[in-house]
């Protein structure tokens, strides 16, 4: 028998199962060009050239016991130490490698970071929509999850109606910037105003507040807007950092948490947090991928491809009148549904074959989000299907 605690979660995951296993249906049905899948978020970039070299090199020129085998679980030092180096000299942060873990990812990352921090009933703070994952992630470790309500039609967060949902009981804030699903990026004065908010709340009720800031799309900003370092403005801010999008790794589980030396009670969250990723199973970031990573710390996806595909769906879209909120950030466009019912929709988007997953599903109903890290082909042949998706809806 399986736990009530597993239940819901088997419930949502089969609803995202069967969007994928109709994909795969559709595409077997009418041929993979001829459906339009901005479903997944899975890189449509290939990892740079310099990764595969560098795993060659790691092979040929290291040594093996050591490549393979078990290491410190906070990560390889030498690897922590050219890390912090470099984050030092890219965001004037002083970090060394003991403020740093390797973990398995950003999913990895956050979850060891809520085991370290919560007790059961302690609350944690986040804003709709958000990556829906988060919830389990929160009870992983039965702490609650409270929502900030969506703020449209700009999508940065309802700062009032945070401070209102923040209490003695708020152990944690997660938010993600550049944001999955609605690529909004955070302002400056977003952060400015968030900081200013948290830090009167701290000194209010007695206790700290850490800002868990969601970073894997960090890298993939376009038109030069900023993504401002969230430690910068909040000394609470803890970031969990992912390669999974920025350098198209998602499937080698590789990132790291990094603990600016202003975090409230340090040494010991790291001495927790690093255990915590032991007894969550972990145990340590994959040793390959560290040892690759060494070499790769100033390597970059192609964001320029990223960037032409977004421009071509939010003209294309925008032009046959849907409403999209233009993307700043990550790989994602958040369109208005032209009815209420997203979910009706999709469906009517899966009508002619546009795959798109409903907004509902990141706890904002109403809205659709298109992952368009897909081929550039891909968007241009999806646009006669839009048409007639548009046709449908009277726009
Ligand atoms: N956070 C957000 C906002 C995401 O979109 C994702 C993955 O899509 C993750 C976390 C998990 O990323 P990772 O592959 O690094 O675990």
């Amino acid at each position: 028998m399986i736990s009530k605690k597993m239940e819901p979660l088997v419930n949502n995951n089969s609803a995202i199962r069967a969007m994928f296993e109709e994909g795969l249906q559709m595409k077997k049905q009418f041929g993979a060009e001829n459906v339009y899948d901005f479903s997944l978020g899975n890189p449509s970039v290939p990892a740079p050239a310099a990764v595969d070299h560098a795993i060659r090199a790691v092979l040929a020129e290291e040594d093996t016991l050591t490549v393979h085998g078990y290491m410190p679980n906070a990560g390889f030092e030498d690897v922590r130490a050219a890390l912090a180096e470099s984050l030092d000299r890219r965001f004037g942060m002083d970090y060394d490698a003991g403020d740093l873990i390797m973990v398995v990812g950003a999913a990895s990352g956050l979850n060891i970071l809520l085991k370290t921090i919560l007790d059961p009933g302690d609350e944690v703070v986040t804003f709709a929509p958000y990556f829906v994952e988060y919830g389990a992630y929160v009870r992983n470790y039965d702490g609650v999850l409270r929502v900030v309500p969506p703020h449209a039609p700009d999508f940065q967060p309802d700062l009032e109606a945070f401070a209102g949902l923040l209490t003695e009981k708020t152990k944690a804030v997660i938010m993600n910037s550049p944001h999955n699903p609605t690529g909004v990026v955070y302002s400056e004065e977003t952060l400015r105003r968030l900081a200013k908010i948290l830090t009167d709340k701290e000194r209010e009720i007695g206790h700290e507040i850490y800002l868990l800031s969601d970073e894997p799309y960090r890298e993939l900003a376009y038109d030069g807007v900023n993504v401002p370092y969230v430690p910068w403005y909040y000394p609470d801010t803890i970031v969990c950092y992912s390669y999974s999008k920025s350098l198209s790794l998602p499937g080698e589980r590789i990132g790291y948490v990094a603990v600016p030396k202003s975090v409230s009670d340090h040494d010991a969250l790291i001495a927790a947090a690093v255990i915590a990723n032991r007894v969550c199973g972990s145990v340590n970031a994959p040793s390959l991928m560290q040892r690759v990573l060494k070499r790769c710390l100033e390597e970059k996806t192609d964001v320029a491809v990223y960037d032409r595909n977004r421009r071509r769906l939010y003209e294309g879209l925008t032009q046959l009148g849907f409403e999209c909120v233009r993307p700043e950030g990550a790989f994602y466009l958040w369109m208005k549904s032209p009815v209420e019912d997203e979910k009706a929709f999709v469906a009517a988007g899966k009508r002619y074959h546009i795959l798109m997953v409903p907004g509902s599903s990141f706890a904002c109903p109403g809205y659709v989000r298109l992952a368009y890290c897909v081929s550039y082909e891909t968007i241009e042949r999806s646009m006669p299907a839009f048409a007639e998706l548009a046709k449908e809806y009277g726009l």
